[in-house]
């Protein structure tokens, strides 16, 4: 089976994609997706061939934001806290649910999850509850920051500052960001308030400069250090991270995975979202050449992309004929990360 073969090459990366509600703006005008099972999906139109992909699991319109947590997401969370480096992205074209899928809607009770909270919350809720019900120590610090034009800004820090990004020293495979804010957090309320003004700093950030949302990637970072006794009184400490990556708007990358000639025109480059589709694919063949370094959201994420790491990349997509080019799109960039 498909999964077999991620496991054996030793890349573990999962696709899975999410077709939202048709919305005010499509009605009536038609699907384009056909048949659906949970793990495939055909996409037709008049005068063209129907086309059916595979992929890791396939969720359909009526998916459940809480249904969709647990079966997408969740099992990564859990190998964040077993000592692994995670990253889930959320990739597709602007208004197809990104945003939705990882963040969610907030409700007005700030004490209980609302069933429209996305994969953000719905993650920190699991990380704490599974730490507070451990026999272990721990500590949990955040990072969030934005990425546009290949430019970082720093969504903790209070005050605009120069980040740049370097290779931490010999032999690590990671990267650090100079100035980058580190918020050191104790419960899940804590972190939610905190990525909660991170947010809103982003939308402020893009209304004062005239920014368009969909053209940048906002990376949320968690690290975990565990420190356990074993019964032998042992110390084991093992840290994990999750990255939760909501993706610039997927619509100036064409169907061969380069970016569309229009996008050249206008100026609109997204190297980032390029590069990423080459690392992936560079991983899943086994390249020797990772590029890593041609663009800034994989050189942030160097360390948590191949080798010992996980990675879920969720395909959101609209149901509407009028996207069926779009969506498309989506599909082949996803599915060739497979
Ligand atoms: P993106 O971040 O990809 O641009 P959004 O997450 O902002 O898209 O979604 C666009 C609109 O569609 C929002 O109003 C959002 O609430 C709604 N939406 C997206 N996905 C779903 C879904 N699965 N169920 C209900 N509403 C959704
Ligand atoms: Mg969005």
């Amino acid at each position: 089976t498909e999964s077999t073969k991620t496991q054996s090459n030793g890349v573990n990366v999962k696709v899975v994609v999410r077709c939202r509600p048709t919305n005010e703006d499509e009605r009536g005008q038609g699907t384009c997706v056909g048949d659906f099972t949970s793990r495939s999906l055909t996409i037709t139109k008049p005068k063209n061939p129907p086309k059916t992909y595979h992929f890791d699991h396939v969720f359909s319109t009526g998916t459940t934001q809480s249904e969709f947590f647990d079966v997408a997401a969740k099992p990564i969370v859990d190998e964040v806290l077993a000592g692994y480096n995670c990253t889930i992205f959320a990739y597709g074209q602007t208004s197809t649910g990104k945003t939705y899928t990882m963040e969610g809607i907030k409700g007005t009770d700030a004490s209980v999850v609302d069933v429209r909270a996305g994969i953000v919350p719905r993650s920190i809720h699991h990380i704490f509850s599974t730490l507070e019900n451990n026999n272990a120590e721990y500590s949990v610090n955040v990072t969030c920051l934005e990425l546009y034009n290949e430019e970082l800004q720093d969504l903790l820090a209070t005050e605009k500052k120069q980040l740049r990004i370097f290779d931490e020293s010999s032999g690590r495979k990671g990267t650090k960001v100079s100035g980058l804010e580190e918020a050191t957090v104790t419960n899940a309320n804590q972190i939610l308030t905190i990525l909660d003004t991170a947010q809103k700093k982003r939308q402020n950030a893009e209304t004062n400069m005239n920014k368009n949302s969909s053209r940048s990637h906002v990376v949320t970072s968690i690290v975990i250090h565990m420190k356990e006794t074993t019964q032998e009184g042992e110390e084991l400490m093992r840290i994990g991270k999750l990255n939760l990556v909501d993706l610039a708007g997927s619509e100036n990358i064409g169907r061969s995975g380069a970016q569309n000639k229009r996008a050249k025109e206008a100026g609109v480059i997204n190297q980032s979202l390029l590069t990423l589709g080459r690392v992936i694919k560079a991983l899943t063949d086994h390249s020797t050449h990772v590029p890593y370094r041609e663009s800034k959201l994989t050189r942030l994420l160097q360390d948590s992309l191949g080798g010992r790491t996980r990675t879920c990349i969720i395909a959101t997509i609209s149901p509407s004929i009028i996207n069926f080019e779009e969506t498309m799109s989506t599909l082949d960039y996803s599915y060739r990360a497979k």
